[in-house]
């Protein structure tokens, strides 16, 4: 059993309503098709932050991006690669951007900007999803995404 470990993030940004970014690669070799957050392999030496950050960079091209405090998520899954069965834990942050442009990696065919209910939809993994729900739980308890309408009561 190899074991993996990667860092990515619930990309956002909001405009008159939140929006989240989603990465879409077509299904090749060891991969069904997916629509999931941009992520990547942790580097030697290198803090999960960095990963993130690095990882968001490298896969959209948005290099202005802001880590929200205090949310840190842990998933976890197996695979087969070449006949090895690979242990992964993937940590999640949530990050923050103005930027509406993208520009993918060769490792992605696409992206878009989704609300909740069509990131909902789209997402391919249960527990990207979960992961998904935590950060809009999150946003909107912190008042993150709703400040506008709070001021106005
Ligand atoms: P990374 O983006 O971390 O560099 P990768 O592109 O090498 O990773 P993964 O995205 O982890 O590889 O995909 C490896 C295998 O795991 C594929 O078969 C993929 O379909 C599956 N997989 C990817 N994400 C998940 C998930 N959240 N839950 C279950 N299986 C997943």
């Amino acid at each position: 059993m190899l074991f993996e470990k990667s860092a990515g993030a619930v990309v956002f940004r909001k405009n008159k309503e939140i929006k989240f970014l989603m990465l879409y690669r077509h299904a090749h070799k060891h991969y069904r098709e997916t629509w999931d957050f941009p992520k990547g392999n942790i580097e030697p030496g290198e803090t999960i932050k960095k990963t993130a950050v690095r990882e968001i960079e490298e896969e959209t091209g948005i290099s202005k991006i802001e880590l929200v405090e205090n949310f840190m998520e842990k998933i976890h899954y197996h695979y087969k690669r070449d006949g090895e069965f690979i242990s992964k834990d993937v940590i999640f942050f949530l990050a923050k951007t103005t930027r509406q442009k993208v520009k993918v990696s060769e490792e992605h065919d696409g992206f878009g900007w989704f609300t909740f209910n069509e990131s909902m939809k789209k997402l391919t993994f249960p527990n990207s999803k979960k992961i998904l729900e935590k950060a809009y739980g999150f946003l909107k308890n912190n008042k993150l995404i709703f400040q506008k309408s709070l001021a106005q009561f």
